[in-house]
């Protein structure tokens, strides 16, 4: 085929394309915005390839998978393009980790952790820390303490549960099963409600962030800045439900509530188990409706709501929202239209706002 002699003294395209420098830089935040493909070679890569860079002449950049697919090269085997990034390649070890930590009878070591994920024991609790918020020692404590409630329930007695959960010592527990269940361990038993709530914690960019479901729906979105305050405060608001870890499945959900959380204008059409007196879900049901981009005032909830004297109720309601986001309490803002409180932070509030406007 014909084409036009090239300017050889000028750049090729790729070498100016603001894009070529995260290829250079082999940066693994540009992985997924785009692909590139090398002539030479007929192999296309992901931003982040540690092989040899190209020279950018034969370097093509693709803005989707598809586009790198259609020419026909094939997946390099290095970055593996088709596959998981680095970033979800660890955090599947991590979710690896840490079923481990939930099936295991006994408390594994740090040592064992590592061993089982094929990782250095520093490394591997620097990733784990990184992507749960929380050490392997935490989470595994979590955890038995959600199994330790599980096992209340379900358990002969109160003793067999202790021991199944992992604590090794009655007196010792003893000594915390106040801090942890709120009442003693017999007291609990007695008042255990057969419900169970899965849950799960991640971080997203406002911070952990923890997302709890029944079988009917999302009960709770929470957010804060330490991931075990925040499963303290779903123990809290859920006192006789079995808490359970999320699977894989329930990770996905997560992932795409982080996805809210980074584009809240995108909207997210959740199953929600909405819980709270009848005057509260009407509230919280006019927030809905609120459109991204927008704020109504307290004032303009209560007229909405055929309450127009309930302001100060309407606020009381906004408050008690725990379900951050999706049911956006954050698009709420005092009647003189300054920005009021926020349950998990004004700083967030200000942020789900910018974001919301901004996109
Ligand atoms: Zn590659």
């Amino acid at each position: 085929m014909d084409k036009p002699a090239k300017d050889r003294t000028a750049p090729h395209p790729t070498a100016t394309d603001p894009r070529w420098r995260h290829v250079l830089a082999r940066d693994k935040t540009a992985d997924g915005a785009f692909w590139y493909s090398v002539a030479t070679t007929g192999i296309y890569c992901r931003p982040s390839c540690p092989s040899r860079a190209a020279n950018p002449d034969h370097v093509t950049l693709h803005d989707s998978l598809d586009d790198a697919r259609a020419t026909g090269f094939r997946a390099c085997k290095r970055c593996n393009p088709e596959g998981l990034s680095a970033d979800a390649s660890h955090a599947a070890i991590i979710a690896k980790a840490c079923r481990l930590i939930e099936h295991s009878e006994t408390s594994l070591s740090l040592a064992d952790l590592a061993d089982a994920v094929e990782l250095s024991p520093s490394y591997f609790h620097r990733l784990f820390k990184s992507t749960t918020g929380v050490t392997p020692k935490a989470y595994a404590a979590a955890h038995r303490v959600a199994r330790l409630r599980d096992g209340l329930d379900k358990a002969g007695s109160v003793t067999q549960a202790i021991y199944a959960a992992g604590f090794n010592s009655n007196g010792r527990f003893y000594e915390q099963a106040s801090d942890i269940l709120g009442m003693t361990p017999t007291r609990y038993k007695a008042g255990g409600r057969d419900e169970e709530i899965c849950f799960a914690i991640a971080q997203c960019s406002l911070g952990a962030i923890l997302v709890a479901s029944s079988a009917k729906g999302v009960v709770s979105i929470l957010l804060g800045d330490d991931a075990n305050a925040l499963a303290e405060d779903l123990q809290d608001r859920f006192p006789q439900a079995h808490l359970v870890g999320g699977d894989a499945d329930y990770d996905r959900l997560v992932a795409r509530v982080v996805g809210l959380v980074e584009a809240p204008k995108l909207g997210l059409d959740l199953p929600l188990d909405v819980r709270g007196t009848a005057f509260q879900q009407r509230v919280w049901q006019a927030l809905r409706d609120i459109p991204a981009g927008r704020t109504l005032s307290y004032r303009d909830i209560a007229e909405r709501i055929g309450a127009p004297k309930a302001v100060r109720a309407v606020a009381g309601a906004c408050a008690a929202n725990h379900i951050a986001i999706a049911i956006p309490c954050h698009r709420v803002v005092r009647n003189d239209g300054a920005l009021s409180g926020y349950a998990w932070g004004v700083e967030r509030k200000r942020e789900l706002l910018r974001r919301e406007d901004a996109a």
